[in-house]
């Protein structure tokens, strides 16, 4: 049987001593945060499903539509003139992160991370195909029988099969829910480039289901590293009472809470021994805290030996929940809100280019050459889910300017470009020098508006 883990602080449990690799066997765990936990993992795969589904403004709530460079995300619609949106929201996500870190510490990983959510779905699986933790550790050992080609076969292709569903819908976010049927059905010659991109995800989850699992929070996951930089001695995690537990051993008048039982090393998916102090490896999950409880409960003590709380905390030291990182983070995720909500406010439902036609920068028209004209290209996009009627003015036009068609109304087709010539005619007598013109395009509605400013070029004289 394949040799006991013995955590220690010196080496990573997933590695034995030649550099191969140990599989981690957590064993399985009953308790309040167990059951939380399966109740948040639940709701999570529920909204990553369903997302595509639920339609808003005509659209699926999340639909990133990259071939038509639209993103249509809970009823707004951005396209890439909009992608600067991006830089609040990734930084917004970064300093909540940050927020959220230095207050509860791990608990992004533990509840709501997507490798933690889909590897609580993937020991179920094989819990259920291959047996609880000591029948999975024995058929590591082994020979293959049939009897193991069946269950480490059979659990082997229901990850495959979870991995391929994980992957369908992470395409339909891409390509919507009516496409993905019709690309599914069709013949995958037809939707190659989606084909090969579902191929390589199902395989990519595959590996990371069945080989690389806990190794990604351990020695992949960038998060994990820099946590140690975000916590203090304030922040909430999960710790060991050492001042209760210690000194460890059976029940006895001399001995502290801790009996030994090492229920707290069995269940945990990354394999330490919390009992040593948090770790890099802990994606504060809470199995240690279940499985330490419920030992408490037979021993008719009180729970908590393992419990959610803070460095000091657990040295029975006050705890400090406002302090200078909290107010510093709470300061700049203030500022991060504030300045996306006013970026959202300035959202346009439709956005406008401008640019000179090609050839040359001006001609001159006319038997004696007096008229000087300019052309230029109007690209307006409607990223409404109806027509929008759009007009044009120049704002602040020279005497004598004469603007071809600027009088007309535009009858933009719903999520449409339509282009626009503009040819302008100044008389030669009017020009003195080059003038930058004010271009307003507007929604007849007046809801929508947008400015570009254009220089009217001519002859230097
Ligand atoms: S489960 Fe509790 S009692 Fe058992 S070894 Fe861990 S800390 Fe000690
Ligand atoms: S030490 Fe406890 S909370 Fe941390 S990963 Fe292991 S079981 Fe989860």
């Amino acid at each position: 049987m394949a040799e006991p883990t013995k955590p220690s602080l010196d080496a990573v449990t997933t590695i034995r001593d030649d550099g191969s690799r140990r599989f981690i066997h957590p064993a399985s765990v009953s308790g309040r945060f167990t059951r939380a936990r399966t109740l948040v993992g639940a709701l999570l795969m529920l909204v990553y499903i369903a997302l595509p589904w639920i339609p808003i403004n005509g659209h699926p709530a999340v639909f990133l539509d990259v071939i038509n460079r639209q993103f249509h995300i809970l009823g707004l619609t951005f396209v890439t003139q909009d992608l600067w949106l991006g830089f609040f929201v990734i930084t917004g996500v970064g300093f909540s992160l940050f927020y959220i870190t230095a207050l509860l510490g791990r608990i992004w990983c533990g509840w709501a991370c997507p490798q933690t959510v889909f590897l609580d779905i993937v020991r179920r699986i094989e819990r259920w195909i291959e047996g609880d933790a000591t029948a999975r550790r024995k058929l590591d050992d082994s020979p293959w029988t049939g009897n193991k080609t069946l269950r480490r076969g059979g659990s082997r292709l229901a990850l495959g099969l979870f991995a391929f569903v994980v992957a369908h819908v992470f395409l339909s976010y891409f390509v919507s829910i009516p496409h993905l049927y019709k690309m599914m059905t069709n013949n995958p010659g037809e939707n190659w480039g989606a084909f090969v991109f579902v191929f390589a995800m199902t395989f990519a989850l595959w590996f990371d289901f069945a080989w690389f699992r806990e190794q990604f929070c351990i020695i992949l996951c960038p998060y994990g590293r820099i946590q140690s930089a975000l916590t203090d001695d304030n922040t909430l995690n999960i710790g060991y009472d050492e001042l209760r537990g210690e000194p460890r051993g059976k029940k006895g008048a001399t001995t502290g809470d801790c009996i030994d039982c090492r229920k707290c090393v069995q269940v945990c998916p990354t394999g330490i021994d919390i009992r040593h102090g948090l770790q890099l490896e802990c994606i504060g999950c809470a199995a240690c805290v279940d499985a330490c409880d419920s030992v408490m409960e037979k021993l008719e003590r009180a729970p908590g030996l393992i419990r959610y709380d803070s460095f000091n905390g657990l040295k029975r030291k006050p705890r400090k929940i406002i302090r200078p990182r909290i107010i510093f983070y709470t300061v700049l995720l203030a500022i991060g809100v504030v300045a996306l909500s006013l970026a959202l406010s300035r959202l346009q439902s439709l956005t406008v280019s401008m640019n000179r036609l090609s050839a040359a920068a001006y001609f001159l028209d006319g038997p004696d050459e007096m008229t000087i004209r300019n052309q230029f290209l109007v690209r307006i996009m409607n990223k409404r889910n109806a027509t929008m009627d759009c007009k044009i003015e120049v704002l602040n036009p020279p005497a004598g300017l004469d603007v071809a068609g600027i009088e007309k109304t535009y009858s933009i087709p719903a999520e449409s470009a339509e282009s626009v010539a503009l040819i302008m005619r100044l008389p030669r007598a009017n020009f003195k020098k080059d003038v930058p013109l004010k271009v307003r395009i507007s929604t007849v509605d007046g809801k929508s508006s947008m400015e570009r400013t254009m220089t009217f070029l001519g002859p230097k004289i």
